[in-house]
């Protein structure tokens, strides 16, 4: 949740629990025999918003704020006149009670649907197979990464890349060992980049990153390194062929210099991956 929403939370229990309080006082000395029900706003909003921890703490004080209206109420005679008509002692605590619980329970629920919010959000970003983000992440992330380049003032480095020859691959020793394949090259990938740069899974054996304030010569480095990374890996292969080596093609492109937007910047390092793939392939080559 936003900091924004999390303040605005806090002023409404701040605010209502002060309105039970004022309701108590304006009709003193037996109003709390009436009011103290008005406590259960603050918890309910507690618990929505600050799960179990804010049933506790509102709990807490409001069970507080009730008991000293109640201790600094029952000296008075006409408290005990109201007392005999309107409620008892015992049937606040025993409401008290059941509010807390109904909280506590609201409180877990809460707790319950935010992780369940989290995972679901974490699924609909990444990529099942590879754990990368999604396709769908990136073009998001890449607008965002243009707008920052473009006020700062820095480059956007971008790499596309594709495994070469994957469907003799996948062909020769089946889908899902090239699948295998696929996640050991996105882990590789993922260990020769930076926390911020955007790995993603372009398409069926395409990744694309982002690199963020990275230059033409710094991209080319990531990119070689990931490629020379690639090559010294060993894949699964059958009986005849127990070891499989595998080679991956890249294409490299630079904003603002070689495109002016997003889909620019993808077309330009798709023609720069095109070229390593026909200048023979396990090659970087550069928008022109
Ligand atoms: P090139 O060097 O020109 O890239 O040759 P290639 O065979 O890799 O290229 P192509 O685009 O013709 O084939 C891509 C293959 O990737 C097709 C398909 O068999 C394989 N592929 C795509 N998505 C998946 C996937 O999710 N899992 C597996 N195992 N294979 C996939
Ligand atoms: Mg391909
Ligand atoms: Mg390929």
């Amino acid at each position: 949740m936003k900091r924004g929403k999390y303040l605005r939370s806090v002023l409404l229990i701040v605010l209502t629990f002060a309105f039970a309080n004022l309701a108590i006082y304006f009709s003193y000395p037996h109003g709390v025999l009436t009011y103290w029900t008005l406590y259960v706003v603050p918890l309910v909003i507690a618990a929505i918003v600050y799960d179990i921890y804010g049933v506790v703490a509102i709990g807490l004080v409001s069970t507080g704020a009730v008991s000293w209206w109640l201790y600094s109420s029952v000296s008075s005679p006409e408290f005990y006149r109201a007392l005999s008509v309107e409620s008892t002692i015992l049937e606040i605590a025993i409401g008290m009670s059941i509010f807390l619980i109904v909280g506590s329970i609201l409180g877990v629920l809460s707790k319950k649907q935010k992780k369940q919010q989290i995972a679901l959000e974490l699924l609909s970003i990444h990529d099942r197979l590879t754990g990368l983000f999604n396709y769908s992440y990136f073009l998001d992330r890449m607008e965002e990464e243009k707008k920052r380049a473009d006020r700062y003032e820095k480059e956007l480095s971008f790499i596309m890349m594709d495994i070469d020859h994957f469907k003799h691959y996948n062909d020769t020793f089946g889908h899902e060992q090239g699948n295998v394949v696929l996640k050991k090259i996105a882990k590789t990938i993922r260990k020769n980049t930076r926390d911020i740069d955007v790995v993603s899974r372009y398409g069926g054996e395409e990744f694309v990153i982002l690199l963020p304030r990275a230059s033409r010569e710094q991209a080319v480095v990531v990119a070689e390194r990931i490629r020379k990374a690639v090559e010294s890996l060993e894949f699964p292969g059958n009986r005849e062929q127990p070891v499989v080596k595998k080679t991956i093609s890249g294409g490299v492109s630079v904003y603002p210099h070689d495109a002016e937007d997003a889909s620019g910047l993808v077309v330009k390092a798709d023609e720069a991956l095109y070229e390593a793939k026909e200048s023979g392939r396990n090659k970087i080559c550069v928008a022109e």
